[in-house]
């Protein structure tokens, strides 16, 4: 159970497209805004539209978006009773997440209890195997030997990968081919997971071939209410980051996405999880495997927003007022497909990050057309931050509805004067393998690898 609490005023703790997607949730609520900028985002387009905001340091985030105290500090100044994390940032920090609740205000997500176990990816894992949800066959826990990750690594099969229990990025994550590789592997994930995240825990896993990555989008209010939302299909990635991310997946039968979306709800229900998570998998042959979950809103919740005709930002705020989710399971619609392009300033065949002043810009439009961006024409990308520049997400009947709108819509973006990834995403439209949903984690490194 929970109290209930009226929000009136949000602090948007986070930059860019998701700082002006969570303010536009809190406008149609009819809720004040105070976003949090760093002095490189005076200019930002949040910055613009908010109701109030506050500048909380220089440019570097580690003076800025992630200390905790100046963001809280800003959230007293300004009377807010809320706290949005977005994603990246603070958003999957259990300190802070206790640090809001322990000033009176309401942190728009999990709890620090849930956050600081699905962030240890071994304890998450061990979370997921006792609520009934399928795990990649790996080692029982964080490997204390060499002989023991030998022997471990033998009964699981190789090849293995090496993961750290602390991971992200895909940091601190090594493949052994062979026996002969173990030790070497071990070390080096080790190394890398100390230096990364100050925790050398690592475990080991089945190295799955050539899977999929297809993750559920799951919601809890704090009546014990859960549903699921389906799932979105993110496979295609470069250097483990998503490009292009669908939903449905292309490759699931409506059995198996209700059987697994299932799986995922019951699970949360278990662990009497609160607010939106994602949990997600590989898959392969016809099995899921659970790699990891997210304890946050994701970039590409749009597309399953666009599916289901849910608000997801909303849903969040409403949890942490205690209210009950607007719908029940029976009610979230699955209507048609959606297509989600991460549009990045990098250059499309070298990804060099390419920040500077966007001279021109025209966004897409017309039906079903969806572009959550922060640029402007005269806006100057800071060169401080991440690469992504804005989504474009369509939505269509089918998904070759989907494509052939997608196709149009990116022809009609126009951002000039700097590099976009928008030439790459054009030629994914084009690709036959694209258009049958025919792809695996590893089939854009390759695309892009036969390109050159
Ligand atoms: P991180 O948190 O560092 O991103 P994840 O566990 O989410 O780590 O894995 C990142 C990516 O690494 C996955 O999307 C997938 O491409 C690959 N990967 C992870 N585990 C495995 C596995 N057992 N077999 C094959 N590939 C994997």
């Amino acid at each position: 159970m929970t109290e209930q609490r009226t929000i009136q005023k949000v602090l948007i703790a986070n930059r860019g497209e998701i700082a002006l997607r969570i303010h536009r949730a809190c406008k149609e609520m009819g809720l004040a805004t105070v976003v949090v900028h760093s002095e490189a985002d005076r200019d930002a387009m949040a910055v613009r539209l908010a109701d109030e905001s506050v500048c909380i340091g220089p440019a570097p985030s580690s003076q800025s978006y992630l200390k905790k105290s100046q963001i809280l500090a800003a959230a007293e100044i300004t009377g807010a009773d809320a706290i949005h994390p977005g994603y990246g940032f603070l958003s999957e920090n259990a300190q802070f997440a206790e640090m809001v609740e322990a000033h009176g205000l309401a942190f728009i997500g999990p709890t620090a209890e849930h956050i600081r176990i699905m962030g240890d990816k071994i304890a998450a894992k061990q979370a997921m195997i006792d609520a009934g949800v399928p795990c990649v066959p790996g080692s029982d826990g964080a490997i204390t030997s060499i002989a023991e990750a030998k022997k471990s690594a033998k009964k699981i099969g190789f090849p293995v990968l090496v993961k750290a229990s602390a991971g992200g990025g895909g940091r601190g994550m090594k493949l052994a081919k062979t026996e002969a590789d173990l030790e070497n592997a071990v070390r080096t994930a080790k190394t890398e997971a100390k230096a990364a995240f100050g925790d050398d825990a690592v475990y080991l896993e089945k190295y799955l071939q050539g899977p999929r990555h297809i993750e559920v989008q799951v919601i809890a209010d704090t009546h014990g209410n859960v549903a699921h939302l389906w799932e979105r299909d993110c496979s295609l990635q470069r250097r483990n980051q998503k490009v292009f991310e669908e939903a449905p997946s292309p490759e699931l039968t409506q059995a198996q996405r209700e059987e697994i979306g299932m799986i995922c709800a019951k699970a949360m229900e278990k662990l009497g999880y609160r607010g939106a998570g994602t949990i997600e998998f590989l898959y392969e042959d016809g099995r899921f495997y659970f790699i990891e979950m997210n304890t946050r809103l994701q970039v590409e919740h749009p597309v399953t927003e666009m599916i289901t005709g849910i608000d997801l930002v909303r849903e969040q705020i409403r949890i942490a007022e205690g209210k009950k989710l607007s719908f029940r399971q029976e009610d979230v619609l699955l209507v048609g497909h959606a297509i989600e392009c991460r549009i990045n300033a990098e250059h499309p065949e070298t990804f060099v990050p390419s920040p500077g002043l966007i001279t021109d810009f025209h966004a897409p439009g017309g039906p079903d057309v969806r572009l959550d961006s922060a640029v402007y024409a005269g806006y100057r990308i800071p060169p401080h931050y991440d690469s992504l520049i804005g989504k474009l997400i369509v939505h269509g009947r089918t998904r070759r509805e989907c494509l052939m709108r997608l196709r149009r819509a990116l022809s009609e973006m126009v951002v000039g004067g700097v590099h976009t990834t928008l030439d790459l995403h054009r030629r994914l439209v084009e690709n036959e393998d694209v258009q049958n949903g025919n792809y695996n984690i590893h089939w854009l490194e390759k695309f892009l690898a036969d390109n050159k």
